[in-house]
């Protein structure tokens, strides 16, 4: 049921014993809003043992930042007030899943942060945009809605008119899975902008791609219900018992204790490590050696899986010694095709077409001679490369003891069907695309792809609406892409073209994901107009010209996708009406696309918007995803790869001869090659500490930063170092100390942690600027990529740590408030 105004009722329950069960929640949120003198907020709060008294509604609805989850949440409401939160059950009920974070939103809610109404910074204007009046000093003033709509169209159109429709950025993030920005990205084609290409977090997949034809962020793996069926999980990379929590975790416990066997990789003792069978202390940056290992293991012990590979991988191919292209079956036979490759049978040594998908008599090893020319198989050539990565060879390099390699990968050979669970840190460093290629490869060898209880990557698919190219009008002319990693240059140098001006939703760019933030706010500081669209006062909207508040998603309607998570549509309801001026993206998106000469393009209204998308889903309906709040899609497969992979031959490549190369090095087979992480890097002596920033089990991103029930057991950042590290520095345990490199630095808590090997130090990520003492994190980081993989290397990252100076101000860590003395503030991004 949903009432005129969008808020929907789905069950209405008298107080009585257990309305008495429901915590407080937000209330000394709403006590702080109204000391606050703010009287816009909603009324008739009352207050103690009175809000027991009247109806406790309860109200469907969604949590979905950029984690696994996107869970569909029951919100209970009394008196008007969100009192408490707990998990719904999804249409299919083993899915019901929901964190402390996403319980939190009592808080959230309330909390004093939240943008209230549209702004605009006091000193700027469509034609002087006094761009040095952006950032920590910048003060804003209250515009109307209409005003700042106004301001923002104007001034598209004169850059538009001026120097053409890609001046303009149209930037989205992955703060919310809703459908905003889908229609973001319509108007963004019909107003010919600027487009981003992400090159967040893609190292992974595209290695991967490379090998299966699939990939570009991790490759969606089976179906989280189908991992109680592996024997064997190597988790590399990433410790999901903390940060992956809400789907991955539970789904690897139910497989351990069915029997399988947890390996986890990671150069931290973990959460997750500590309740491993087997943890490979990886140092970091080692990886690709490491599985080059555990592949030498499997062809020394004769553990591949025959049968796939000569099936399902390009294993049985010929690979020509001279030109080392492969064998093409137009060059042997006369009706042969430049698509089709060449193998040999077995026994009689005749050549023959490799089929897709065909377990023919091909001979796996060998060197043979076709037509005159000199062959050897492509498993021949991977195994003759891994010759000289012996586990004895690699362990004093990896840091992993030669006889757990062989264990852990004879589990994973020799136990039945399982894989490996490797995150996006391994996407991390400047070449890890490479770690993609070569576990690839690796479960090639061990024959896994398309059963039950194969994983090959840290999350599943899940479910995405199919809009049907909505977001792209055939009458559209869309701009060009602007890959993340070149915002500053095309801002700054206008390479590959100028952006003049930025629209930005669903991104806290400045705070948490951009790396080398002192040349981003410098690409910033070259803008005529930066828009920024956010429910809380971030570090990004600091640097606005033009603020649109968006409400908390319990003020929202909208449809969420599950992508990477589980196979539902959910439906998010409204829980109550935003709060202060806060409106929806899609206000300001079809406001825009009014004023831009677009908004016959754009639905009234949100509702049907939304009726609208789902319209396209044939495996989603509308009326049926409403009522229930959350609807499977049963067309997704709960197994994946059981057919022919996408790649030009249908099968697996062990071998690739139209590989890139980079730096010298080729990758027709995986060759590990490392920027920062490299034992003779130029700046290691004068950096000798590898830096990396951590997911955190308190934070999605940079979410939730501002939650008292968070920081009240999390209250600052700090640099978890070694101990042995820290003596040799002079630092104690809890001192404050200056992190530095040659980009930047930060002054944080030193906390000694064995968790962390020596010559390894982290600050999780996620903190905003307000939190640090001075600089943060991403002053360190720095906008290097590969040109093979495209992706941001957070982790790739030196530094040297050193004791804070002595007149160094702790102030806001010494007060008697759990987020410092400070977080109070009206404006309380700040930078
Ligand atoms: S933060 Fe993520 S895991 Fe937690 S409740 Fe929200 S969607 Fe679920």
């Amino acid at each position: 049921m949903t009432d005129d105004d969008g808020v929907y009722r789905r069950d209405v329950l008298k107080a009585s014993g257990a309305a008495a069960a429901l915590g407080l929640g937000g209330g000394e949120f709403f006590q702080t809003l109204v000391e606050s003198g703010d009287g816009t907020g909603p009324s008739n709060r009352d207050s103690g043992i009175e809000s027991y008294v009247g109806q406790n509604e309860v109200i469907q609805t969604v949590c979905s930042p950029n984690c696994r989850g996107k869970c569909p949440i029951d919100v209970h409401v009394r008196d008007g007030q969100v009192k408490k939160v707990e998990p719904h059950p999804p249409e299919d009920e083993q899915y019901k899943r929901a964190c402390v974070l996403g319980l939190s939103h009592t808080q959230r809610v309330y909390d004093p942060t939240r943008l209230k109404y549209p702004m605009k910074r006091t000193d700027w204007s469509p034609d002087e945009p006094n761009p040095d009046g952006r950032g920590p000093d910048a003060e804003f003033e209250r515009v109307s809605w209409d005003e700042a709509l106004d301001l923002v169209a104007d001034k598209m159109q004169s850059l538009k008119a001026d120097f053409g429709p890609e001046s303009v950025l149209f930037h989205v993030g992955f703060g919310n899975y809703g459908q905003s920005g889908t229609a973001f990205s319509r108007l963004a084609s019909l107003f010919g902008s600027t487009q981003p290409a992400s090159t967040i977090d893609t190292n992974v997949g595209r290695g991967f791609n490379r090998v299966t034809g699939t990939g570009f962020y991790l490759p969606s793996t089976n179906e989280a219900e189908d991992w109680e069926n592996a024997n064997t999980i190597i988790v590399w990379g990433s410790d999901l018992f903390s940060s992956q929590f809400q789907m991955d975790a539970s789904e690897v416990l139910d497989a351990v204790e069915n029997g399988a066997k947890l390996v986890v990789v990671d150069p931290v003792y973990t959460t997750t490590a500590s309740k491993a069978d087997l943890w490979l202390p990886v140092k970091p940056g080692k990886d690709v050696h490491l599985a080059l290992a555990m592949m030498h293991t499997v062809f020394e012990d004769g553990t591949y899986d025959e049968q796939f590979l000569r099936q399902r991988t390009t294993g049985p191919a010929l690979v020509r010694k001279d030109t080392g292209d492969l064998l093409k079956s137009s060059t042997v036979f006369d009706d042969g095709s430049d698509d089709q490759v060449v193998a040999v049978e077995q026994g009689s040594n005749t050549a023959v077409e490799l089929e897709p998908e065909t377990d023919g008599p091909y001979a796996l090893f060998g060197e043979f001679t076709v037509d005159g020319i000199e062959c050897e198989t492509a498993l021949t050539r991977l195994r003759d490369h891994v010759a000289d990565y012996a586990p004895s060879e690699v362990a004093e390099q990896t840091g992993v003891d030669a006889e757990n390699i062989r264990t852990a990968v004879r589990w994973l050979a020799t136990r039945g069907p399982g894989g490996i669970a490797p995150s996006y840190a391994l996407g991390r460093y400047k070449h890890g695309h490479i770690f993609g290629q070569t576990y690839a490869m690796l479960m090639g060898l061990t024959g896994d792809y398309g059963r039950h209880g194969n994983i090959h990557a840290h999350h599943s698919g899940g479910a995405t609406l199919s809009t049907g190219g909505w977001s792209t009008p055939e009458d559209a002319d869309p701009g060009p892409s602007v890959r993340f990693s070149d915002y500053p240059d095309a801002m700054i140098d206008g390479d590959p073209h100028k952006v003049r001006a930025v629209y930005s939703i669903e991104s806290n760019m400045m705070g948490n994901q951009f790396p080398d933030r002192q040349r981003f706010r410098e690409a910033i500081k070259s803008l005529e107009m930066f828009v920024v669209a956010d429910m809380h006062h971030t570090d990004t909207v600091q640097h606005a010209d033009i603020i649109f508040p968006v409400p908390h998603w319990f003020e929202q309607e909208d449809i969420v996708s599950s992508w990477g998570s589980h196979p539902h549509i959910s439906y998010r309801h409204k829980v109550q009406e935003p709060m202060w001026e806060a409106r929806d993206d899609y206000y300001a998106i079809r406001g825009l696309a009014e004023r831009l000469g677009f908004g016959d393009y754009f639905p009234e209204t949100k509702r049907e918007l939304l009726r609208e998308l789902a319209s396209r889903d044939d495996a989603i309906d509308f009326e049926t995803l409403s009522e229930q709040g959350t609807q499977k899609k049963q067309n997704i497969p709960i197994v994946k790869f059981t057919d022919a992979f996408p790649t030009d031959t249908g099968r697996i490549k062990m071998y690739d001869d139209d590989a890139p190369s980079e730096e010298g090095v080729t990758f027709d087979l995986p060759r590990p090659l490392e920027d920062r992480t490299a034992d003779d890097y130029e700046k290691a002596d004068e950096y000798p500490l590898m830096f990396m920033q951590k997911h955190s089990r308190f934070r999605i991103h940079s979410q939730y930063e501002m939650l008292n029930w968070v920081r009240e057991v999390n209250p600052e950042p700090q640099l978890d170092i070694h101990p042995s590290d820290a003596k040799a520095r002079g630092i104690e345990d809890g001192e404050y100390v200056r992190v530095h490199n040659d980009r930047g630095e930060m002054i944080v808590k030193a906390k000694y942690n064995e968790a962390f090997q020596p010559g390894l130090v982290n600050t999780d990520q996620g903190w905003w600027s307000r939190d640090y003492v001075a600089g943060h994190h991403n002053d360190l980081t720095h906008n290097e990529v590969s040109e093979v993989g495209q992706t941001m290397a957070f982790y790739d990252v030196r530094v040297e740590v050193e004791p804070a100076p002595d007149d160094v101000d702790t102030d806001k860590y010494e007060a008697d408030n759990p987020r410092g003395a400070g977080a109070d503030a009206p404006r309380a991004g700040g930078d």
